[in-house]
């Protein structure tokens, strides 16, 4: 198949071409009408298409490829004032008020681009994502296992992570050497009340990053030496849930 650009690998770029597999994604959205979207990594059009034929959705993109947004801009006219040439990690919230948020995510940028769904959180109404399915899983996954990490405990401290499906390699071109899947994350309003984002991202980090420790060894630095004497820190990291997590936090970083 014959495409009239350039495909970078070094962008991340794997174009769905099920067309079956587009409108799926596209359908996850919870609500279109009356909804600020924004499409991270629009890429050939592949699921925008599909989008800016939802009724009463204000659709808003960001692409960092230059080639890709002149295609864009010259094969869907209506995206013209649209498409915000930028690298996602760079840029600035695109709308006023709430958003939702859609793409199918470069996946060498996967977990800066969830800091940045956290970074926005309070804006930010759902996202519809489609990652490495390992990424997928982690976010999705409950405690108790090796999977569960740090973006685990952080996008459900803030959100309903459901793990939607998988995407099949032959859906792309190129089709890529890892697994995909398609997460939704909607907003649960900060039900535990976390005030100050950047400790609690600093306690997990601080957490997960010497997993295989006792949490005792591993927040040391983090936590003054008084607080670790209870037996909670006897525990690892992996074995807490988000509220326990959330208690520390609470208790021991006021
Ligand atoms: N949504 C399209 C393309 C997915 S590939 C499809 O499903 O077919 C990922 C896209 O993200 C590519 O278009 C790539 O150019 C873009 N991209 C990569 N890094 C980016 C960054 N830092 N900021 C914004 N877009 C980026």
């Amino acid at each position: 198949m014959s495409q009239p650009y350039t495909l970078k690998k070094s962008l991340g770029q794997h174009f769905l071409h099920d067309e079956n597999m587009c409108r799926k994604i596209v359908s996850q959205l919870t609500h279109t009408e009356g909804t600020q979207l924004l499409e991270i990594g629009p890429g050939g059009g592949a699921i925008t298409k599909y989008l800016i034929e939802l009724p009463g959705v204000d659709y808003k993109a960001i692409e960092i490829d230059t080639e890709k947004v002149e295609y864009l801009k010259k094969t869907y006219p209506v995206l013209q004032d649209k498409i915000i040439e930028k690298d996602i990690l760079k840029a600035d919230v695109p709308f006023e008020g709430q958003f939702s948020i859609i793409g199918n995510f470069p996946y060498n940028i996967s977990s800066p681009i969830l800091f940045k769904v956290l970074d926005w959180e309070p804006q930010v109404d759902e996202v519809i994502g489609m990652f490495q399915k390992e990424v997928a899983q982690r976010v999705a996954c409950k405690e108790g296992s090796k999977t569960y990490g740090i973006l685990s405990v952080l996008m459900q401290a803030f959100f309903d992570v459901e793990y939607l499906f998988d995407v099949h390699e032959n859906c792309f071109t190129p089709p890529p050497k890892v697994k995909s899947g398609v997460i939704r994350l909607k907003n649960t309003r900060n039900p535990h009340q976390i005030d100050n984002k950047r400790k609690f991202i600093n306690l997990v980090k601080a957490a997960f990053n010497q997993r295989r420790k006792t949490l005792r060894n591993a927040l040391k630095g983090t936590l003054p030496p008084q607080a670790l004497t209870d037996k909670i820190f006897d525990k690892r990291a992996e074995q807490l849930s988000v509220a326990d997590f959330v208690s520390l936090h609470k208790q021991f970083q006021p």
